[in-house]
Formats: structure tokens, sequence, C-alpha cells
């Protein structure tokens, strides 16, 4: 199919997209287009205009500062996967960076577009939920910072408002003590997962502490498993898949039973991640 016709618009400063926003209500912002694009050609959306970010200065990047990994919305996949700074301190994303899609997907999609898109059944999101990171946005009153845990509001909704533009995501960078896991199950690899968990933790002698399981595709956002964190805190992997308390609902790639059982087999694989030796 082809999509309804639209106008494009190539800005180069945030404040041209953020005022182009503001005249027009249904506009959309164009990054990566990987899952844009395939709703306009579905015809599941409908923008009268395309207002592109690719030009603005400043949402590239990647920096590790002041304890914090900050990469900017407009790294692509394919960058990310590249970057020394994130396989060192944000090694959680570098695990799940190879399970988004495949390599043409990988080298135009952005960061920035995946956490704004916020698919349910994304990894990303998911990571940024269990390392409790944080997204900047600018938007007609300035710049503001919004926490992972505030920011995924329900199916495709987040906290940005409609002239938001997503600029930065940052995550607390990985130290010595730092534990990560990731796993989902996917029909192919490359294919949105049906269920999938991205795991952070401190080692704390031979114990975890601060244990954050984000599981995703098991509701309309990412999940955090908070009875099993504190089970898994203690060391019990039997007595945190007792707690997993998630309930699914069916969707096009399982029903709910299957997607809770596949769960408590995804969290006995990433309590073995998080619980072995670094
Ligand atoms: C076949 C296929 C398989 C895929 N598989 C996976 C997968 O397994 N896992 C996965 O996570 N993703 C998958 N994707 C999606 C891919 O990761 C996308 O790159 C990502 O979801 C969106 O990033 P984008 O830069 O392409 O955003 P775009 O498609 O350009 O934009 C997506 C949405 O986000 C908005 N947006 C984009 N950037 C910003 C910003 N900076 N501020 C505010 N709003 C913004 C846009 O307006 C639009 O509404 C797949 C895509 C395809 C086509």
């Amino acid at each position: 199919m082809k999509p309804a016709p639209f106008a494009y618009k190539k800005v180069h400063s945030l404040e041209e997209a953020v005022a182009l926003l503001g005249e027009h209500d249904d506009a959309r912002l164009l990054a990566g287009g990987q899952s844009l694009i395939a709703t306009l050609n579905m015809r599941l959306s409908a923008p009268s205009l395309l207002i592109d970010i690719n030009s603005v200065g400043g949402l590239g990047g990647v920096t590790h500062k002041n304890g914090k990994v900050e990469i900017g919305a407009l790294v692509r996949h394919a960058e990310a996967e590249r970057s020394e700074l994130i396989a060192k301190y944000a090694p959680l994303i570098a695990r799940a960076l190879p399970h988004i899609g495949h390599t043409a997907i990988r080298n135009r999609g952005t960061l920035g577009g995946s956490i704004a898109f916020a698919d349910p059944a994304a990894e990303l999101p998911a990571c940024l939920l269990a390392l409790d990171g944080e997204i900047d946005a600018t938007g007609p009153k300035g710049k503001r910072t919004i926490r992972a845990q505030d920011f995924f509001k329900g199916l495709f909704e987040t906290a940005l408002g409609p002239q938001d533009v997503l600029t930065a995501i940052r995550v607390p960078a990985a130290g010595k003590d730092t534990r990560t896991g990731f796993a989902e199950l996917a029909r192919r690899h490359g294919d949105y997962a049906i269920v999938g968990l991205a795991a952070s933790a401190r080692a704390d002698g031979k114990k975890l502490s601060d244990v954050h399981l984000a599981f995703f595709g098991v509701g309309a956002t990412p999940l955090r498993a908070r009875k099993a964190e504190a089970a898994l805190t203690n060391g019990n992997v039997d007595a945190a898949v007792a707690a997993l308390d998630l309930a699914p609902q069916d969707d096009v790639q399982a029903t709910g039973a299957v997607k809770k059982h596949l769960a408590t087999v995804l969290l006995r694989r990433v309590a073995n991640q998080l619980m072995e030796a670094r």
C-alpha cells in the first residue's frame, strides 16, 4: 500500500520543530522512519506533515559523564551497537540492541524514535525502565527531564506532549558491581518479541541488591515485576517465579497463558545471568 499524501519539511533546529508541531495538530516527527513509514504505508496514520529532524544539531553522540551515559535521540541502533562507551557503561542496552529487527532496520532506526514510539514489545523501553533511566524532551516551555518510570503511560502513549521532541536518554553508568541480564523469545531472530525481560542489579557480596526486572510484550507498557524482584534479592529463584504477578492479555503472537509461562522461563534464564560472576 502507499501512504496518504503528506507534506514534508526538513528542519535544522529544535525551535523550528517545536514551532511547526504547534502549527500543525496532526504533524509527526520523522527520525529513522522505521516505524512511522510502516504505519503510513498501512494507512494506520495519515499525518498532513512530516517534520524531518535528521538535520537538527545536538541530537547525536554518546557521552559518559557524571556517572551517567547519555545517548542522543538520533543515535541509530547500529551506531549504538558499535559504541565502546555503551558496551562498557551501558551493557544492558548493548545486550538488547542486536535483538532489534534486522541490520537494515538498525542502520536507520534511532534510539530516540524507539523510546518515543513506545511499542510495548520493544526492547529499549524495557531497558530504560530496568536501568531507572531518564528522558530529556524539549517543548514550547523549554527542556525537561522525565524518569523512565513516569514516561510510559499506556499503549504507544508516553509523557511526551504533542509539541515535545525527545532529545536524549540517560542511564546510570555501570560499575564493577553492576549485573545485567537480558532474554527474549521471538518466533524468528529480529521479530518483535513474544515476551522479553531486561534486568539490572547490583552485586552485594554473594547476594544481589537493587534488582530491577522489566518485562516487555506482557502489557501495554514495559512492566516492573516488583514482587519477583524482592524474592530475587533474597537469592530465591523459585520464590521469584512464584511471585511473578503478571497478567498478560492474549495478542496476535500468543495467548496470555502462554506469555505468562514464557515469562517464567525468561525469569529463570535472566536470574542465572544476574547471579553469574561477571
Ligand atoms: C520489520 C521491522 C521490525 C522491527 N523490529 C523491531 C524490534 O524487534 N524491536 C524494536 O524495538 N523495534 C523494532 N522495529 C522498529 C525500529 O526499532 C524503529 O527504528 C523504532 O521503533 C523507531 O525508531 P525510528 O527512528 O525509526 O522512528 P520513526 O519511525 O521515525 O518514528 C516513530 C515514532 O516516534 C516519533 N519520534 C521519532 N523520533 C522522535 C523524537 N526524537 N521525539 C519525539 N518523537 C519522535 C515519530 O513521530 C513517530 O511517531 C522494527 C521495525 C521494522 C520495520
